[in-house]
């Protein structure tokens, strides 16, 4: 049987980055996807300047400007208690945007450019091949059984090193055991609408009491927008994508601005989140994207950290796989990806971390949005800390702290 130096399993912004950067490499890559592309993917389909930066050293960009995305000039945060704050990514010298703007378009769109990326890099990508437990040799992660979605069929893949690139419900991670639940507990519902009052080109987040609302125009007179309750919430609503539109009103800056009956895409649910993988590395395995680590959505930091982590990931994959091929590469090998992930994400941690806890005290975050709302200058850093490239240092010193909170 066939032994692949590195078996991927899914396609999303995580796992296609990561096989197209090692078979450009050399390295024979075999993704396994359980879907059909192009499929959709619950998002807000916002690019923050930070991801954009990733993609271009991916040498994706160029295809993404070709599918004529939106472009956003920054975000606008509407606190529970009507203070607006406006924070732009043209503005900051001492942290100059790498992109003056944030990029938007359809998740079906990108992961499609991502996962072709992958497959002209030389990947074999295998689609409607759902990946159901872990192949074991001497106590080291060795291959993949995968169901076939057409045949039902079995069958056993093996590789040097199985990367779990499969989500935030991964596979891979649950059978490593490494996953951990942990709060604030979640659901997101998304939908595209057509032709929302009053979206221009700027992002809009709206905080409530309880959950709130990401919005943002994605091209083609379309917007998408996500929902964000807690779970309890989300669970007393007996049919929430029924009362997806109901829901929105709730929110005083969005009331009705999106109608039921310019819904262009059904609304999509995922979750519970807060997730996070103990470990990234094992004996024959490593963990990318949200199957790592996914906390919550609000400041949109998920596909840079699904694309920059796969970059990681690569830098040390590609000298562990240039080794003897004598069988999965041991864990000690791919312990300095570890390493990198704390020193390239532990900034994007704090602030996804602070601003997400923080949404879940409406009190609190209508503050926050007040001060910002006096303080042009803070707000462009805390947008800017969002799309990755502010430092956390920049927003979480004491002096920021102390402005946005008095
Ligand atoms: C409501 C919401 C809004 C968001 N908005 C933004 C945003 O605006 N900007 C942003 O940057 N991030 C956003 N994110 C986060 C972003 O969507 C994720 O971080 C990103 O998709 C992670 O990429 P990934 O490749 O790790 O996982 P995914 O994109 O989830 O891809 C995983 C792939 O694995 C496949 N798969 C899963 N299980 C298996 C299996 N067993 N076998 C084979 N294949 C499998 C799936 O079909 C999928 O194609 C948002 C998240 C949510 C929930």
């Amino acid at each position: 049987m066939r032994v692949w130096d590195v078996l991927i399993v899914g396609a999303g912004p995580a796992g296609s980055a990561l096989a197209a950067r090692l078979a450009r490499a050399g390295h024979a890559v075999l993704v396994l996807e359980r879907a059909h592309f192009p499929r959709e993917k619950p998002c807000s389909e916002y690019l923050s300047p930070g991801t954009l930066r990733a993609l271009e050293r991916l040498g994706v960009l160029e295809h993404i400007m070709a599918a004529r995305p939106a472009r956003l000039a920054g975000m606008k945060v509407f606190g529970p208690d009507g203070a607006v704050m406006t924070g732009r990514y043209d503005t900051d010298r001492h942290y100059p945007a790498p992109f003056p703007y944030a990029l938007s378009l359809p998740r079906r769109t990108l992961d499609q450019i991502l996962r072709d990326t992958a497959a002209r890099a030389g990947a074999v990508v295998c689609e409607g091949a759902f990946v159901e437990e872990l192949v074991y040799e001497r106590g080291a992660v060795a291959g993949v059984v995968a169901r076939d979605g057409e045949r039902a069929q079995r069958c056993v893949h093996r590789a040097r090193v199985v990367v779990g690139a499969d989500g935030l419900r991964s596979v891979v991670a649950r059978r490593l055991g490494a996953v951990r639940h942990v709060g604030p507990r979640r659901i997101a519902l998304t939908a595209h609408v057509a032709q929302v009052d009053g979206m221009h080109d700027w992002g809009e987040l709206h905080v409530g009491r309880p959950g709130y609302v990401g919005l943002g125009p994605i091209g083609l007179g379309l917007t998408t927008i996500a929902l964000v309750l807690p779970l309890e919430t989300a669970r007393r609503l007996s049919h929430p994508r029924a009362r997806f539109f109901t829901e929105l009103d709730r929110f005083p800056a969005l009331a009705g601005r999106a109608r039921a009956d310019r819904l262009a895409r059904p609304v999509l649910i995922t979750g519970p989140f807060a997730r996070w993988s103990r470990r990234v590395v094992a004996d024959g395995a490593l963990l990318v994207g949200d199957a790592a680590d996914f906390f919550d959505p609000f400041t949109g930091q998920g596909i840079f950290a699904a694309v920059h982590g796969a970059e990681l990931a690569a830098a040390v994959l590609a000298p562990a796989l240039a080794g003897p091929a004598d069988g999965p590469i041991p864990q000690a090998a791919l312990a300095p990806y570890s390493a990198a992930r704390r020193a390239a994400f532990t900034s994007k941690w704090l602030i996804e971390r602070a601003i997400g806890l923080g949404v879940g005290w409406p009190a609190l975050a209508g503050r926050v949005i007040d001060r910002l709302a006096r303080r042009p200058a803070l707000a462009d850093l805390v947008v800017g800390a969002a799309g990755n490239f502010v430092p956390a240092r920049a927003v979480l010193g004491l002096r920021p702290l102390f402005s946005m909170l008095w």
